[in-house]
């Protein structure tokens, strides 16, 4: 007996989807009636599908099947501004994804794979390694999730950071699809400019991204101003240590003319020194930068611990001095876990 595995449709681009319904006597523009169906309105049956005759929609749905992602538990920081949600998919593997409610706009977190292989020290994610990739279908339906919960108060999603779960580079062909998708006049049609990818420095990958020229900001997480520490947090720094991660970030930055961010995560005693500012200052001074210092949020399986305030203001008045561009990530969701994996990681003790 033979199983009729069912192509799923949501993620793919309307000319995809209209190749994959040719067979079923289906006009090319009903691909991106059914993808503005998919994308802009939110629908996952093909029953609602309602400007598609009736026995063709039966025909889409004995065919083909519609990502679908569930709510599995939700955690709402005090002030408000920040909502972190649990999401997962057909499998039952969960990921989060975080919405973030600034004075500039709505930015939402969203995580590209489950659990992470890279093995950073200071991270929740990574604990019990990779688990596997999200398709770009399914990196698509976290922020979809909170559009969904954001036109209940009449509000939308207006930037997206690719910095919860996973690293987005070892992703690459669905994390691209993501960004590309999420562009198209049929989905949310959202600029390039307010998306920002974030990795942890694979060399090879971010030339990749500089060839496929999408003004998206590129933001690389460094938490270490040289390379012996770089590598005890971040086991990646062996295979590309940070000279070819900068060199990398400049071909990026003069390729696309977009300033790159440096992410520097604040580690009470092991990153937040004097010493280690002024070698931060060394190193990325002169260069087509911002700097984003992020206070840690404990992570309790490792040990870590937050700066004091006062540590935390020396070091950015030390990088001020040194005339970077220098921000703190002030304190969004310390109080409902929001480093990436942690909500993951209490909920899914069992999982990966
Ligand atoms: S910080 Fe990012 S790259 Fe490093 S282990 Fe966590 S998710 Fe992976």
């Amino acid at each position: 007996m033979t199983t009729n595995v069912k192509t799923d449709l949501f993620g793919l681009f309307a000319p995809e989807i209209a190749e994959l319904i040719k067979p079923l006597g289906l006009q090319s523009y009903r691909g991106k009636q059914i993808a503005e169906w998919l994308y802009k309105h939110n629908i996952r049956q093909f029953a609602s599908m309602t400007n598609i005759a009736k026995d063709q929609r039966a025909s889409l749905d004995n065919s083909f099947t519609i990502t679908q992602v569930s709510l599995k538990a939700e955690q709402h920081s005090v002030d408000g501004k920040t909502s972190k949600f649990l999401l997962s998919f057909s499998d039952d593997m969960a990921v989060e994804t975080v919405l973030m409610r600034h004075t500039y706009g709505n930015s939402v977190c969203v995580s590209t794979q489950v659990g992470c292989a890279m093995g950073c020290t200071f991270c929740a994610s990574t604990l019990n390694g990779l688990v596997r990739n999200l398709t770009g279908g399914e990196i698509l339906a976290q922020i979809l999730y909170i559009t969904e919960v954001l036109q209940q108060q009449e509000q939308k999603v207006d930037s997206i950071v690719l910095m919860g779960s996973g690293e987005p580079l070892a992703n690459f062909d669905n994390v691209l699809r993501f960004i590309r998708l999420i562009h198209e006049d049929y989905c949310l049609n959202l600029s390039y400019r307010n998306i920002t990818l974030s990795t942890c420095g694979l060399v090879s990958e971010i030339d990749k991204l500089t060839g496929e020229k999408l003004p998206i900001t590129l933001s690389i997480s460094l938490h270490a101003p040289n390379n012996s520490l770089r590598s005890s947090l971040m086991p990646v720094n062996k295979r590309y240590p940070l000279e070819q991660v900068l060199a990398a970030s400049d071909r990026y930055a003069a390729a696309t003319g977009r300033r790159v961010t440096y992410e520097y995560t604040l580690i009470a005693g092991i990153n937040d020194q004097p010493s280690h500012a002024k070698e931060l200052i060394t190193l990325l001074r002169g260069r087509l930068a911002n700097i984003n210092l992020i206070p840690i949020n404990p992570v309790p399986e490792r040990g870590l611990l937050r700066p004091s305030v006062n540590d935390i203001i020396q070091f950015e008045q030390l990088l001020q001095r040194g005339r970077l561009n220098v921000t703190v990530r002030r304190e969004m969701g310390t109080d409902i876990s929001a480093a990436c994996g942690q909500l993951r990681h209490k909920v899914c003790r069992n999982d990966g």
